[in-house]
């Protein structure tokens, strides 16, 4: 028999704390719905009554598999749970539960609350029971617990134990200031079991030494039956407890699969990393290549030997099978590689090629020749699609640019301000026609990406939904004999994304390869007739 482990997701609450992170509450529905689908069995979605938007979410009516959670504090010291209108907003709140913060280092209790322990013992076991009155389930987030438990163990555990003996279903321990050392962790945790059974005890890591994972597997160890994390590792300073790398690891290994089951089946973990991108998406970052499990290189290879080791048995270079996390195996082409590196990557694209064809060895010299330009077709692969499907014959001559210029201009404007002003111009030829177009934009590169898709005839239709969603920069090496990579990140309706090169002592001129290798795939994806 499997114990029952359970997920609390706090991404639209703690991990709304990061710097940059703004959701609204459309994002917040939409992510609740996207961690149901996943199988969490909390989901925390704010703080009701401290900002509109997570009033506005728990006034609404949700259809939710998930015990959808509101966060809150205790009530105040020296006021009776009756008489607290922060208290009030939270209990009417719509949600199936309620989680309060409460101090548990009598440090913070003297300092921040300014009361005594005693009273805030009273706070825990009077809120507790205020909310199930209410028929509320109850967690306490006992904060600080760690820190907390080494300055004084007793105060710490009798938090803990006021909690739990007021009914509350779950006592979390947070590691607040994320300092906490995984065995301190499993220690504590072990010590704490004794008084509160750990099928009622949750963790709580902040990510502060890197170690917010290595933490809650720490505290699962010695007992506790909750995980508190965010999708991503969301979450202040440098994050909470990342639940895309805990999730995968609880259900595919057997130190965790074999002793615990979790509400997120195989089915659904194969929307993990689908799940991981979409919260990216909305927050408007690349998403982070080197993630375990999720990430865009965490199943990727680029030395020759191991790659035609992977294309025998995956197992030799792969601790899971990519698929089972919804992500798949790469064969990076690089200057390394050899015929069988870039044998597959046609196969994973659906280019099938007789692997004697003679043009395989004319993309493979076209590759090399092209990296040691300062090309990075393993970070571009929708680059490297069209390269080998030039070299295959399988390109039209969509359109042609017959010139642009760009032109930069700093100058007072009719107002008297200083403003810089970027123009492109553009002459494209598609079939007879000749198109000009015009753009502006914040910067050069913007207005020439605006300028070459404002018209391409015949061919604006395919490209409507299309949008820029990253732009990268490097200077491959200094002085005045520098090269300049440009990498951009593309968008379409669909949500396909992909990475297009261009490279040149010139940024624009790098930028405008790199913009026009976006379009042109963008055309061959979407079948646009020659
Ligand atoms: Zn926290």
């Amino acid at each position: 028999m499997r114990e029952r482990l359970y997920l609390f997701d706090t991404t639209l609450r703690d991990g709304a704390q990061m710097n940059g992170v703004d959701f609204t509450l459309h994002d917040k529905l939409a992510i609740a719905k996207l961690l149901d689908e996943l199988g969490v069995d909390y989901i925390e979605g704010g703080y009701p009554g401290a900002n509109p938007t997570d009033t506005d979410l728990f006034a609404q009516e949700r259809k939710l598999g998930a015990t959808f959670t509101a966060f809150g504090m205790t009530r105040r010291p020296g006021r009776s749970t009756s008489n607290d209108p922060g208290l009030s907003v939270l209990l009417d709140a719509k949600a199936d539960a309620i989680c309060f913060v409460a101090k548990s280092w009598d440090y913070h209790v003297r300092v921040a609350l300014e009361t005594t322990n005693e009273e805030n013992l009273a706070s825990i076991r009077d809120s507790v029971k205020a909310a199930r009155d209410k028929g509320r389930e109850v967690l306490i987030d006992c904060e600080h617990f760690f820190d907390g438990y080494k300055a004084n163990p007793k105060y710490a555990l009798a938090c803990a134990k006021a909690a739990h003996e007021a009914g509350a279903r779950w006592v979390v321990l947070c590691d607040t200031n994320g300092g906490t050392l995984p065995h301190e962790v499993e220690k504590i945790v072990g010590e704490v079991v004794k008084h509160v059974p750990g099928d009622h005890v949750g963790i709580h890591a902040h990510n502060d030494t890197e170690q917010a994972v290595a933490n809650s597997f720490a505290a699962v160890r010695a007992g506790a039956r909750q995980i508190q994390g965010t999708l991503n590792g969301l979450g202040e300073r440098c994050g909470n407890a990342n639940l895309v790398s805990i999730i995968p690891t609880l259900k595919l290994k057997p130190e965790f699969s074999e002793k615990f089951d979790i509400g997120v089946s195989d089915e659904r973990l194969k929307q993990l990393a689908h799940a991981s991108h979409v919260i990216d998406e909305m927050l408007n970052r690349a998403p982070n290549r080197h993630a375990p499990y999720v990430g865009e290189s965490a199943f990727a290879t680029k030395a020759g030997i191991h790659a035609s080791a992977i294309a025998k048995d995956p197992a030799t270079y792969e601790h899971v099978l990519p698929d089972l996390v919804g992500n798949e195996r790469k064969i990076l082409v690089s200057d390394q590689a050899g015929r069988s590196n870039v044998l597959s990557e046609l196969e994973r694209i659906g280019l099938t090629v007789d692997k004697n064809d003679s043009r395989i060895a004319r993309l493979l010299d076209e590759v090399k020749e092209r990296e040691a330009q300062g090309f990075a077709y393993e970070a571009a692969g929708a680059s490297f699609e069209l390269l080998a499907r030039r070299v295959l014959g399988q390109v039209p001559d969509y359109f042609t640019v017959e010139r642009f210029s760009v032109n930069v201009e700093r100058r007072y404007n009719a107002i008297g301000q200083l403003t810089t002003v970027a123009e492109a111009t553009v002459k494209v030829k598609v079939d007879s026609d000749t198109l000009i177009s015009a753009g502006e934009g914040n910067g050069p590169v913007n207005a020439l990406d605006v300028a070459l898709r404002k018209d391409l005839g015949k061919y604006q239709k395919y490209i409507e939904g299309l949008e820029l969603t990253d732009y990268r920069v490097r200077i491959l090496n200094g002085g005045t004999e520098a090269v300049t990579r440009v990498l951009i990140e593309s968008q379409d309706e669909t949500g396909a994304r992909w990475t297009t090169v261009g490279v040149s002592p010139n940024i624009i001129d790098a930028s405008f390869q790199a913009l026009m290798d976006s379009i042109v795939y963008k055309l061959v994806k979407s079948g646009a007739p020659a």
